[in-house]
């Protein structure tokens, strides 16, 4: 046991279930330890090893602090009881230097009104009110004005952590605090808050683990004139989990607007749509969430109602939103025509067709695929022929091959394929976005504040981490910086802090011709291509990368070890879920339809001009370089979301999950990149009171000020300036450095 574990020590000690909790050391054994910690007033033994203990640093106190770069010395164990202290007096926000930590109250808190919007304006980061995200909106509102320049707030969190709450709370307070300079725009602010509920109707879903699970990443830029005035906004979307459509996971739903249609159409526009009961749709029925009655109403959350009547008014919500953003009632009806149509598709069955010698496929159910057939406004018999049959082109000559039972499914839906329903739903989204867009567009849209609302989710896994991995590294090199600006204050050397950096792991990823995602397109462009062959390639390539890892139990899964820890991507369904292409056959049969918003849908982009096919995997890192370059064209803002707990309750945190998420929000790669350099870092006057013990010869005397004596103090320890550095007003330390000295003290 170390010297310094001394009985009286204040700690904090691992336990399993809760993270770090503090206690103090009763008793030293050859192996253990055995703690104390107090719950609810009453004193409880612990035993645990040494390595389950941090000692409180010289001058942490328990004390709760409204930035956590005031700690002393940053550590999981220091952090969590902020955190967690905070939480439990409904402080939900914490700063990190500049950036902010938010813990979903799961409760409604006093906190948004508009007499708190006034109370933060004007007053930045730099204030004494408590840490908010109203203060990030108000600094990045501040630092567009004054340094004319572009800012963005980048929001990260897993799902259910708060990203598009705070993401809303943000663009409220931007609308409330920027104005508008003349009245025909008068009301660009409501149309900017009601592309919220277009986007959530069609892009959000109940989950498990969210009852409004955003499925795609959003970006919206908020942009403004010179002046500061409101202008416009502009929303890029990514990667819509378009497999929701078909296919939920048992206790999840479909995306909210199929429910609010149901629930909330007209009679004329129930007959006109075809419309039945939920629960005799296909789409709607397999996953055992219906339209009522799931979901277990928490007193002041936002959950969204889960029963007729709220679907209704949700419904009607959403048809207001569309007039208010400006969608023309044609436009409308076109919408929900494709969503009707969808909804009919999915019941389309398929059967052998016994005339046929071949395990050819026939449509089981003709009424219901002419149903949908007449909602797209195609032709029934054309649509039926390109289900179960596909034209391919040999040599200049088109052949038609018929389909068997699989391969007409996977034209309407299966699991790995886009099939028409995903693809339509897919492309009625992007034509929102645009719509929206189109209509939110700014005349003087010089300066923005970028807001992005990024996957809490795992879709294509492996472009969710791709992402992360590539955000993680733009802010490394911000801390960094940071840490470099603490320390020129201080006036210390910082040539001595290590820079980590994780371009090797992005290399892996991204760097062509021989990156994970080059490979994998590679792959998929080559007809005999299998997930296997995918692996084989990767793993030939890659087998001596550092980031790169063969699992030992699986054949058929890599590892990639991301700066939050190693992720194991098994490869099936890989090739699959990187095709984005729908069958040629069924894009012209779109093209067909005579309404023409429908005709239009599938032939956006030009993409079908294209001779290579674009993947999901490339399409994303070029999505990915774009927003990459605009968010570096901008001053960067963090807010951190945190999940307190599994259950979504309020008042309760659970130590080791949130743990994890700092860890994944790289606030511990914060901590990292500060060991790296000095992670301790004690006032000259406590570091004196402290230590003076240990050199009683030396003295504040004789107009002598503490600083030179602690200056006299660090020149007996012959310290070399790796491990420890005076500054202005604080001592710089190494954690080994700063364990001596304690352990030096200890045997005074
Ligand atoms: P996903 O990645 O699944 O989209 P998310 O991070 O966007 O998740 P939100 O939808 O913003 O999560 O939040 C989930 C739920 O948590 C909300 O529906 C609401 O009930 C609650 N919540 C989030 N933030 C707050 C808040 N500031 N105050 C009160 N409740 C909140
Ligand atoms: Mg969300």
């Amino acid at each position: 046991m170390s010297k310094a574990l001394v009985p009286g020590l204040p700690v904090f000690f691992y336990h399993p279930q809760d993270a770090w909790v503090y206690g103090e050391i009763s008793g030293v054994g050859a192996k253990s330890l055995i703690v104390m910690s107090v719950d609810n007033g009453e004193e409880i033994e612990h035993s645990v090893k040494e390595g389950q203990i941090h000692p409180l640093t010289t001058g942490n106190t328990l004390e709760l602090l409204d930035d956590m770069l005031k700690l002393p010395e940053l550590h999981e164990s220091t952090l969590l009881h902020n955190i967690r202290g905070r939480y439990a007096q409904n402080q939900v926000y914490t700063y990190v230097g500049p950036i902010v930590i938010a813990v979903n109250p799961f409760k409604r808190l006093p906190l948004y009104g508009e007499d708190i919007i006034h109370q933060y304006r004007k007053r930045g980061l730099e204030n004494d009110l408590p840490p908010h995200i109203f203060a990030i909106a108000d600094a990045s509102y501040d630092s567009l004005l004054k340094n004319n320049a572009s800012q963005s707030v980048l929001i990260s969190g897993e799902s259910g952590a708060g990203k598009t709450e705070t993401t809303k709370y943000l663009m409220k307070y931007l609308g409330e605090v920027a104005g508008v300079k003349r009245l025909t725009e008068g009301n660009i602010q409501n149309r900017i808050m009601q592309a919220n509920p277009i986007l959530e109707a069609f892009g959000n879903a109940k989950t498990l683990r969210n009852n409004n699970s955003s499925r795609f990443g959003k970006f919206i830029k908020i942009q403004f004139d010179q002046s500061g005035f409101l202008t416009g906004a502009q929303i890029t979307n990514y990667l819509l989990e378009r497999s929701r459509v078909s296919k939920q996971a048992i206790g999840e739903r479909n995306y909210h607007v199929f429910y609010q249609l149901l629930s909330g159409a007209s009679a004329e526009l129930r007959e006109q749509l075809r419309l039945q009961a939920a629960d005799s749709f296909h789409y709607l029925r397999q996953s055992g969430e219906r339209t009522e009655g799931n979901f277990v109403e928490q007193e002041g959350t936002y959950d969204l109602g889960d029963n007729d009547e709220d679907e209704s008014k949700n419904f009607r919500d959403l048809l207001e939103a569309f007039s208010i953003v400006g969608l023309e009632s044609a436009e409308v009806r076109s919408i929900l025509r494709v969503v009707a149509g969808i909804l009919h598709l999915g019941n389309v069955n398929f059967l052998l067709d016994e005339t046929k010698t071949w395990h050819t496929a026939t449509v089981s159910n003709r009424p219901i695929l002419s149903l949908a057939a007449d909602l797209f406004g195609v032709d029934t018999k054309k649509m039926e022929f390109n289900l179960v049959n596909r034209r391919n082109m040999i040599k200049g000559e088109y052949f038609v091959v018929a389909l068997d039972m699989q391969q007409s499914c996977d034209n309407r839906d299966s699991e790995e394929y886009v099939g028409l329903s995903k693809a339509l739903y897919g492309a009625t989204f992007n034509w929102l976005v645009d719509r929206i867009n189109q209509s939110l567009e700014s005349e003087d849209p010089q300066l923005f504040i970028g807001l992005l609302d990024i996957f809490g989710f795992e879709a294509f896994k492996f472009c969710i981490n791709f992402a992360n991995e590539k955000l993680q590294q733009h802010y490394n090199r911000h801390t960094f910086k940071w840490e470099q600006e603490a320390c020129l204050a201080e006036e210390i050397d910082y040539t001595k802090i290590d820079f980590v950096d994780n371009q090797v792991c992005l290399d892996l990823i991204e760097k062509k011709p021989l990156g994970i995602i080059s490979l994998l397109d590679e792959e998929s462009n080559f007809p005999k291509a299998t997930n296997q062959t995918l692996l084989q390639k990767l793993i030939t390539n890659h087998t001596t990368h550092s980031y790169f890892e063969k699992p030992k139990l699986s054949q058929s899964a890599f590892v990639v070890k991301h700066y939050a820890g190693g992720v194991s991507y098994e490869v099936a369904g890989f090739l699959e879920k990187n095709k984005d292409s729908l069958a040629d056959d069924l894009v012209d049969l779109i093209q067909t339809s005579n309404v023409p918003f429908i005709a239009n849908l599938l032939s956006r982009g030009g993409k079908k001009e294209s001779k290579k096919k674009t993947t999901v995997g490339s399409e994303f890192r070029n999505q990915l370089d774009d927003l990459m370059k605009l968010i570096n064209s901008t001053e960067p803002h963090w807010i951190r979301c945190i999940k307190p707990n599994a259950a979504k309750k309020p008042d309760v945190l659970t130590g080791p999950e949130v743990l994890s998420q700092l860890n994944c929000a790289g606030v511990l790669e914060t901590i990292r990149i500060r060991r790296s350099g000095y992670p301790i870092r004690i006032p000259v006057d406590v570091f004196y009171k402290r230590f003076r013990i240990v050199f009683p010869k030396i003295k504040v005397s004789d107009g002598k000020s503490v600083r030179s004596a602690v200056a006299a103090i660090l020149e007996e320890l012959s310290l070399d300036s790796k491990d420890c550095q005076l500054g202005l007003t604080k001592v710089f330390l190494r954690s080994e450095q700063y364990t001596k000295l304690e352990v030096m003290r200890s045997e005074k």
